[in-house]
């Protein structure tokens, strides 16, 4: 009767420490699951974003500066309306 009872602790132990590590094992398991329709939904957010922080290089001195700091020339993105100027826009 006692090692019944021992055998039952243990068997309850062993079962919440499995039921805890499939807890942990899930959670992992759903995070790459979750991965990809997070990283297309992510590259769906990123495109969204990418507008405001997009770089783009002068025309005239390579520089790179974000797209709404550029000066948009007729075929090319400037720096600076001085530079637009020079290359001869
Ligand atoms: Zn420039």
């Amino acid at each position: 009767m006692k090692y019944l009872l021992v055998f039952a602790l243990i068997g309850l132990v062993f079962w919440m420490w499995r039921s805890q590590r499939m807890d942990h094992k899930n959670r992992p398991d759903k995070q790459p699951a979750d991965k990809p329709t997070n990283s297309s939904g992510s590259t769906g957010t990123s495109r969204t974003l990418v507008p405001a922080t997009e770089m783009v290089a002068c025309a005239f001195c390579q520089v790179h500066l974000p797209r709404p700091d550029a000066v948009a020339g007729q075929q090319a993105l400037y720096c600076s309306t001085a530079h637009k100027q020079l290359a001869g826009e």
